[in-house]
Order: C-alpha cells, then structure tokens, then sequence
C-alpha cells in the first residue's frame, strides 16, 4: 500500500488491465485523480465526455471514465462509498484567492497533480478536471451546488480497472470545505 501524505500528491503509470485501488484510511477525505494515455499524453480524463457517456453526473462502480478521444480510460469495478464528483476542477492556489480570499501561500491539489506529473512530460495547462473520489458535490433543482464534507468512511475505497496504458496523477485534497476542515492521507495499491 502507497502512502499520500495529507495536502500532498503522487504520479505513477499503470498498465491496461491493472486495477488501482484508491483507500479513504480515516474518513471524510477526497483524492482527485487525473489520466492520460501513457502512449500519448493529449488524450486525457474528460468529465465532459464521461458524464455525457454515462448518461448521469454521479459516477460510481458500473460505470467508465472516458477521454477526451472518447476512449475508455478505466472501469469502476468497486465503489463502497459511492459518491464521488465530476464537475469541479482540482483546488487551485486561485480557488483560496477568489473563494476564500486567502492571498498566502496555499498547498492545492492543482499544484501537486503538475508538481508529481512533470516527471512524464505533463505541464500545468495540461491538467483536465479531475475525478473526485469520495467528493460530496450536492445540487438543488436550481443548479445550485455546495461542497460538503465527504460521506466516505475510515476504510472506504474505490477500485479502478485501467482500459489502457495509463499516467495517473492522484492526490489528498488540500481544501478545507472539501474534506470537512482537516486534512487527511490517501492510500493507493496497483494490483494485478
Ligand atoms: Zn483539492
């Protein structure tokens, strides 16, 4: 099992036929995930395409991340929290700026996806929106959304089975109304 520290990020690759096994180890804490084809780096994760695809904007165990070509990026064999989001964009050194009007110095999941992905070729304006594992995005009927702490509990998980040659950017999210105002670690495994 690989360790992401609170408010910090990993990149890693795995091979078509891999599962990736995402763990919430105490609860109430979200890890946003990025893909791209490892072959070719500008295919990558869509949220546009996916919620299109899957005919629903909760995606959960069943269902596909597709790319930006309209190919499968991964299943979701197993998905014991069940909510996760695909609508907001990784937190951002700006999101602390322009939402909470923090002007110091903020750690962000954007920063951690390019810092932990640079080793593959991948730049800043190359990051897509991320899958939100165990985010808790809720929506009224008039669209309006809140960002509410995770439902996930200690143990929770996510399993991922890759449909191609994947870059995988994977954090623990750094925002305080994301994860119920504390920060906690995420845990990955690659099995086979
Ligand atoms: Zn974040």
């Amino acid at each position: 099992m690989n360790i992401i520290e609170k408010q910090s990020g990993a990149a890693f690759k795995i091979q078509k036929g891999q599962r990736l096994k995402v763990v919430d180890p105490k609860g109430e804490q979200v890890s946003d995930m990025v893909l791209f084809n490892a072959k070719d780096k500008r295919e990558k994760i869509s949220s546009g395409k996916t919620l299109d695809f899957e005919e629903n904007i909760l995606i959960t165990k069943g269902d596909f991340l597709w790319s930006n070509r309209s190919n499968k990026m991964m299943e979701i064999l197993e998905d014991t929290n069940g909510r996760n989001d695909f609508l907001l964009a990784p937190c951002s050194p700006e999101t602390f700026k322009i939402m909470y009007g923090n002007n110091d110095y903020h750690p962000s999941c954007f920063e951690n996806l390019y810092t932990n992905l640079k080793k593959f070729d991948i730049e800043p304006d190359d990051i897509p929106t991320a899958f939100n594992i165990f985010m808790n995005v809720q929506f009224q009927p008039d669209g309006k959304l809140s960002v509410d702490p995770p439902l996930s509990k200690a143990g929770d998980y996510v399993i991922f089975k890759a449909q191609m040659d994947l870059v995988v950017g994977l954090t623990a999210c750094s925002a305080e109304d994301s994860n119920g105002g504390s920060f906690k670690p995420i845990h990955y495994e690659i099995l086979e």
